[in-house]
Parts: C-alpha cells; sequence; structure tokens
C-alpha cells in the first residue's frame, strides 16, 4: 500500500510506470502474508517491485512503450516474470520505457517521455527509463529492465542509481520482447548492489525456452558481497578516457577509481582498440535484426490492426505505419537495407566481422586484469530534446556500454558522485558469467 500510493502522488509527474497494479498488488500481498505466516516464504515473498513493460505478463497489459501493443494482453508469462511469481513477489506494475527499447533518453515511448527524479526539465536515460526513474524516486524498492546496448547502466546512471546487465544467456529471453536477438539481456536495476544480488537470483535461470540460456548453475550472488576485494586487478581502459569524456566526469571517475585503489585493488591502463569502432558496428547489426523481429507485428493476429484494410497489403502497411512510432521505423528501415541482397556483405557481414574484433580486444584484457572500470555515460542527465533531430547525437550516448553487449560480457553502473548537483555512474565490466565479483565490487565500493 506504501509504494502504491507514493506511485499514485508522485508518478502523475514522472510518468515512470505505464500500468499499475493496484488491485492485483493487494490481493498478491495479502497472499504473500498468509504465506509468510504460515511459515513458508522465499527471499522475495511480498516484497514489492516493478517490471520494465517489455516482459510479458499474463492478463496484464505489455505494451513495450508501443502503440502497436497497446492492446495487447499476453496470455503467458516471461520465464524471468514467472520466477517472482514463484517467489510470490508483489508486482506494483509495468514500467515505462523507449518503444521497443529503443532508445537512451526515454523519449520515443507512446506512452510518453519520463521525467528524471533529479530535474523536471532532464530525461531519465534509456531505453529502461521508467524503471530507474521509479526506483530514484522510491515508488518501487526494485525493477526488472533489458539491456540491448546500454539500456540498463545508462538510465541506472543518469538517475543515480544500481543496474547490472549480466552475462548474454545468464537471464532467459523467453517472454521479453525481442528487440536484437543477440544483444539483449535482461537484468536489475536496484537502489544497491546487496538489491541488485537479491534480484538477480531470481532473474537467473536455465531455461530450456530460450535457445541461448546457458546451462550453469546460477550461484547466491548475495554470498560473496563482503569478500575483500584486495589484490584485485582492475583495467582502465584508454579508450573510455577520450574526447567524448565531460572532463567533470572524468574527475569523478578518478576519485572512484583512487577508493578502489585504497580498498586494496591494482590499478593498470589497458586498451580496447576498436571501441571507436562499437557505434557504428551496434547501429548496424542492431537494427538488422530489429527488421527481422518486429516483421511478426503485421497486424494479423495480435497487436495494432488498421480500420478496414482493403487487402492484405494495406492491411500490413497501414497497421504497421500507424503502429509504430519514427524511431522503430527508421530502424527497420536501416535494418533491412543492410541487410538486402547487395548490402548485406559491405553492411552486416562487415559489421559482424568488428564485432568479433571487439571481443578479441576485451579476451586480450582480461589476461591480465579482472576487471574493467570506466564511465558509465558520456555526460550526466541531459535535458529533454537536446539531441534536436540528429539520431546519430543520441546513439553515441552508448559508445561506453555497446561493446559489453556486443562482446556478450556482464556490465554494471553504480552511482560514483556528483556533477553539476546531478549523479554519474561508474561502469563495472566483467568476464563471462562475473555477475558475482560486479556485485562484489560495488558492495564494497558502495
Ligand atoms: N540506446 C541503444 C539503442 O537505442 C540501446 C538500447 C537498449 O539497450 N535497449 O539501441
Amino acid at each position: 500500500q506504501h509504494f502504491l500510493t507514493r506511485i499514485k502522488q508522485q508518478d502523475p509527474a514522472l510518468n515512470s510506470f505505464i500500468t499499475v497494479c493496484n488491485e492485483e498488488a493487494l490481493i498478491d500481498a495479502k497472499a504473500a502474508d498468509a504465506k509468510i505466516a504460515a511459515g513458508d516464504a522465499n527471499p522475495w515473498t511480498g516484497i514489492p517491485f516493478a517490471h520494465k513493460d517489455i516482459f510479458c505478463t499474463q492478463g496484464v497489459k505489455t505494451s513495450c512503450g508501443s502503440k502497436m501493443l497497446d492492446n495487447f494482453i499476453p496470455p503467458y508469462d516471461s520465464t524471468v516474470t514467472h520466477n517472482f511469481k514463484q517467489q510470490r513477489a508483489v508486482c506494483l506494475g509495468k514500467t515505462n520505457m523507449d518503444e521497443f527499447a529503443m532508445g537512451s533518453s526515454n523519449e520515443s515511448s507512446y506512452y510518453g517521455r519520463v521525467t528524471n527524479p533529479w530535474g523536471e526539465n532532464l530525461v531519465p536515460g534509456g531505453s529502461s527509463g521508467g524503471s530507474a526513474a521509479a526506483v530514484a524516486a522510491r515508488l518501487t524498492p526494485a525493477a526488472t529492465a533489458t539491456d540491448t546496448g546500454g539500456s540498463i547502466r545508462q538510465p541506472a546512471a543518469l538517475c543515480g542509481v544500481t543496474g547490472l546487465k549480466p552475462t548474454y544467456g545468464r537471464v532467459s529471453r523467453y517472454g521479453m520482447i525481442a528487440f536484437a536477438s543477440s544483444l539483449d539481456q535482461g537484468g536489475p536495476i536496484a537502489r544497491t548492489a546487496e538489491d541488485a544480488a537479491m534480484m538477480l537470483n531470481v532473474m537467473a535461470s536455465y531455461d530450456d525456452k530460450d535457445s541461448t540460456c546457458i546451462e550453469r548453475d546460477v550461484p547466491d550472488y548475495t554470498a560473496t558481497l563482503n569478500n575483500s576485494i584486495e589484490g584485485l586487478n582492475i583495467g582502465l581502459p584508454k579508450e573510455f578516457f577520450s574526447e567524448h569524456l565531460d572532463s567533470n566526469m572524468q574527475q569523478q571517475v578518478e576519485n572512484a577509481v583512487k577508493e578502489l585503489e585504497k580498498l586494496g585493488a591494482n590499478i593498470k591502463e589497458i586498451s580496447l582498440p576498436h571501441t571507436e569502432l562499437s557505434v557504428p558496428a551496434y547501429y548496424v547489426i542492431a537494427p538488422a535484426e530489429c527488421s527481422a523481429n518486429l516483421s511478426r507485428f503485421d497486424g494479423v493476429r495480435y497487436g495494432h490492426r488498421c480500420e478496414d484494410p482493403k487487402d492484405l497489403e494495406d492491411l500490413y502497411c497501414r497497421s504497421r505505419t500507424e503502429g509504430f512510432g519514427d524511431e522503430v521505423k527508421r530502424r527497420i528501415m536501416v535494418g533491412a537495407y543492410a541487410l538486402s541482397a547487395g548490402y548485406y556483405d559491405a553492411y552486416y557481414r562487415k559489421a559482424q566481422q568488428v564485432r568479433r574484433l571487439i571481443k578479441n580486444d576485451f579476451a586480450t584484457a582480461f589476461n591480465d586484469i579482472d576487471l574493467i572500470v570506466g564511465p558509465t555515460s558520456p555526460s550526466p542527465a541531459f535535458g529533454f530534446n537536446s539531441k534536436g533531430d540528429d539520431p546519430v547525437k543520441m546513439y553515441l550516448e552508448d559508445i561506453f556500454t555497446i561493446s559489453t553487449n556486443l562482446a556478450g560480457l556482464p556490465g554494471m553502473s553504480i552511482p560514483a558522485g556528483m556533477v553539476n548537483n546531478l549523479p554519474v555512474g561508474l561502469q563495472l565490466i566483467g568476464n563471462y558469467f562475473d555477475e558475482a565479483r560486479l556485485l562484489n565490487v560495488s558492495h564494497q565500493f558502495q
């Protein structure tokens, strides 16, 4: 009731929720109370949280921030939402997001932009801006999110909260509406590393309904939070401290690094030479995959359907024209172009080759170090409409986060000081399946 009341009072100004589960949440909370009284509780029994509106929730609208799915009530649960139900956690509602998770500012949602709780004219970051803003404003203790090129870490940084993108394959993508399938990964946004560890304990599971989910035991991520980080070898990629980084941001990252040194870590400069190519490679690969994934929204089986189509072609054409927003259409067109005969080798294949070079850069770096540290985003939260009409300006927001997705590695953003009275994030990148270490270092730092 406390959180539902807070949402009612505060969310009209923030717009961080698309759907609030007022009645269902109270029913679930009462049922959880009964379980707790009967001594039959799991760690999450009765704990409120929220889901990004990209996770299919049985019987509860799942819009993915799009008019296309404004009428979509899934007949099934995603594996992530199922896992929370098994625990009898209490879902407060579904959080706002950029349409189909495409964006870095949460300005492309069909349900309107989300406001950063730190300033009424500031973006919360994207695409999981609703989850990050809701956690920052204490409308929910934690929320699920997804990250294809930075959508957990960047909004967490801009809202002053903690976000973790796990290794690709750690969290099932079943029932998580697909954007770019080889990059998408679900993960938590929470106040602290400890809360994020508790979230990941539930989100991570092996699932044979997702062929890319990796069969591997899920450790208790809270068990190693208090380990010492004495002797840990941390790499600072020199390419992350480039002209893309605001000088005040650089200062904050350097202060954070000093703190890690005080905790016993050894710091070393490393190089990830292909960092500069990550944005161009991503903005070929992600649109290519999105153009294929979004072809399912054809107005036939579910989603938006135009009025009175005159034939099948008209049905497809008008349903998609009406249902998708500008950024989604731009991505579909770029992707279809990059995949078309004659251009595939020049763009898609080339981007995949660059992706391999980026992955190899990380593999080489991890021969000598345990963890990479750097900024999460080039600047703190920026103003609404501040990137103008040039989509590339927005795409450059992802410069420090995207290479992690291309390589499939886990990455985390934690609050690390303020610039211009706004929170900034410190990014930690680990080797494959090293989430426990990311959480441990973050917990020690916090
Ligand atoms: N900003 C990136 C994009 O628009 C990343 C989005 C995401 O991680 N879902 O594609």
